[in-house]
């Protein structure tokens, strides 16, 4: 802008200079042609009027004069000039200024010479004789006198050239200066020019747009960041070349990546080189799902690859990594738990069906048959027992079923369940004690029922001879404590962790021989999560155990 403001000057400057040179050369000109003619016409009138008065002998007088003078008969024969021999000159008759004298008294012309740089300027008037009498004064032409000043021209013109040059350039950086220093980023604070004040106010709405788009992209993106990484599913969103668009960190925590990548544009693959991801990866980018497993550090993830499209053509993919871990185990554990199950209900219908066959085969003795119905009595006892352990198991499996809480007293229901449970203790002389004032609690009653009977129960039958069972509740700063405390076999260091497993038993044979399912514990355990209890168990082998459980206040 600069060098075209500078170009445009010294142009307008140049132009001007020539221009007004031409014009002031031109009417210089005009102003002394005029001079010229009107003293030839004056010279004229007075050499008519001398001619008039003296006759013809006057012209003698004026040989030497600069001006050419002649003196043309009404035919046009020249009967005197004082620079040529007038016998050897041709008819003037058909000369214009002649002409114009013959007919009306006076005429003028104006010839160009030979060269274009000379003129000569003819006035001519009629004699009362007829004669005309011709006055002519040779000058230079416009052309020849623009041309003897044409050197001043340039002259001045490369003069006002440099002063434009060094004008100009300070001017046009004045100009310029304050269009530089413009404040773009607060347009209407600027007062450099008037007239870019509409452009200015542009200018401003156009950045209040530009920052209001800014913001709103802005929050959307902060919006989606904090959704993705929020999620704990893994996302990726990739090109068609593998190279990451967008990540979360959950993405990079599923794959195992320690480190996040450089930045977006690095190949998804080398996030992590399995086969599987790899696999899941080109079957979105060939336009299939994909759907692959991986395991890795012990946990199971699966992998989901879309293909996205655009206009019929795969632009990328989109993968979302789910961590299937605990669902795994879970579905291990149902599985486990389900072949516990059939093996356990089993081992009874087995053991009641060999009786009953051998009773009806007519194999026992008459007085050894209430043995055997004895003996099916305590197996039927058994899968009674066990079946019920696996509808309470099963009730608390399920999360959407919904039990009726209400506020009951833990010690209340303590002493209730030791009540039940002392014709059992007596039998093996052991006492039961409930210590503890009222202490109310939220829960499901049956619920918490059964996970202090199961307690007591464990503590009642593997104690010793003469053993004690204590049930204190207290209230802790944690909320409500239930403990159970016996004098018992105890349990081996080995198994303390194990024993709230499903159908886990420190001795299987011990635990069946007096009535155990292997479920009591693991009933009190997920008991105690669906009430947010914590559950902990220390034993001692050989000295006894204690159960402790926290109601959250
Ligand atoms: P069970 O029906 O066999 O008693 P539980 O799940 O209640 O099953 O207990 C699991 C195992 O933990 C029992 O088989 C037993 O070996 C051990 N156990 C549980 N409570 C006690 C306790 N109070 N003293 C000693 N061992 C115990």
């Amino acid at each position: 802008m600069q060098k075209k403001i500078f170009k445009n000057m010294c142009l307008l400057a140049l132009v001007a200079v020539v221009l007004s040179s031409l014009l002031i050369a031109l009417v210089y000109y005009a102003s002394f042609d005029n001079r010229m003619k009107n003293e030839v016409r004056e010279e004229t009138q007075f050499v008519r009027n001398a001619v008039e008065l003296s006759g013809e002998e006057y012209l003698q007088t004026v040989a030497g004069t600069p001006n050419r003078i002649t003196l043309i008969d009404g035919d046009g024969t020249v009967l005197y000039d004082n620079q040529a021999e007038a016998a050897s000159m041709e008819n003037h008759g058909d000369r214009e200024e002649v002409r114009e004298a013959l007919t009306g008294g006076a005429g003028e012309a104006t010839r160009m010479s030979g060269t274009l740089s000379e003129q000569t300027f003819y006035y001519a008037v009629k004699l009362q004789n007829g004669q005309v009498l011709r006055v002519a004064a040779e000058t230079d032409s416009v052309f020849a006198a623009l041309l003897s000043i044409l050197p001043w021209i340039i002259g001045v013109a490369l003069v006002a050239a440099l002063v434009t040059v060094i004008f100009s350039r300070f001017l046009t950086k004045n100009i310029v200066a304050p269009i530089n220093s413009l404040d773009l980023d607060h347009p209407s604070e600027n007062t450099a020019y008037d007239e870019l004040a509409p452009l200015l106010s542009k200018i401003h709405r156009q950045n209040e747009v530009i920052a209001q788009q800014i913001r709103s992209l802005r929050e959307k993106q902060e919006e989606f960041t904090s959704i993705t990484e929020n999620m704990s599913e893994g996302f990726l969103v990739l090109d068609h070349n593998t190279d990451i668009l967008s990540y979360n960190t959950s993405a990079l925590r599923l794959l195992g990546v320690e480190d996040a990548p450089a930045d977006t544009h690095t190949s998804a693959l080398a996030l992590n080189r399995s086969a599987g991801f790899r696999s899941a990866v080109d079957g979105a980018l060939s336009g299939t799902r994909s759907e692959q497993l991986l395991r890795q550090n012990g946990r199971c993830c699966q992998v989901m690859a879309n293909p996205v499209w655009r206009d019929g053509e795969v632009e990328g993919a989109v993968v979302v990594i789910l961590d299937i871990t605990e669902q795994e185990e879970r579905e291990n554990l149902r599985r486990e738990f389900t072949a516990n199950v059939s093996h356990e209900l089993k081992t009874p219908l087995t053991s009641i069906s060999g009786f009953a066959e051998i009773i009806q085969n007519g194999i026992v003795k008459p007085e050894d048959i209430p043995r055997f119905a004895g003996n099916i009595y305590v197996e039927s006892q058994r899968l009674i027992t066990l079946v019920d352990d696996i509808l309470n198991l099963s009730r608390l499996d399920e999360a959407d079923v919904q039990l009726e809480r209400e506020q009951f007293d833990l010690t209340a229901l303590a002493r209730d369940v030791a009540g039940r449970l002392k014709p059992a203790a007596k039998k093996n002389g052991v006492v039961i004690t409930v210590i503890g004032d009222k202490a109310e609690i939220n829960g499901v009653k049956s619920i918490v029922d059964e996970m202090i009977y199961n307690l007591c129960e464990n503590a009642v039958k593997y104690n010793r001879k003469n053993g004690r069972v204590t049930l204190t509740v207290s209230q802790e700063p944690a909320g409500t404590a239930l403990t159970v405390t016996d004098t018992g076999i105890g349990i081996p260091k080995a198994d303390v962790d194990r024993v709230f497993e499903r159908f886990y038993r420190v001795d299987k044979s011990h635990s069946k021989e007096i009535g155990g399912t292997g479920l009591g514990l693991s009933i009190v355990k997920h008991g105690a999560a669906f009430h947010n209890a914590k559950v902990s168990l220390n034993s001692t082998e050989g000295e006894g155990t204690t159960v402790r459980l926290v109601f959250p206040a």
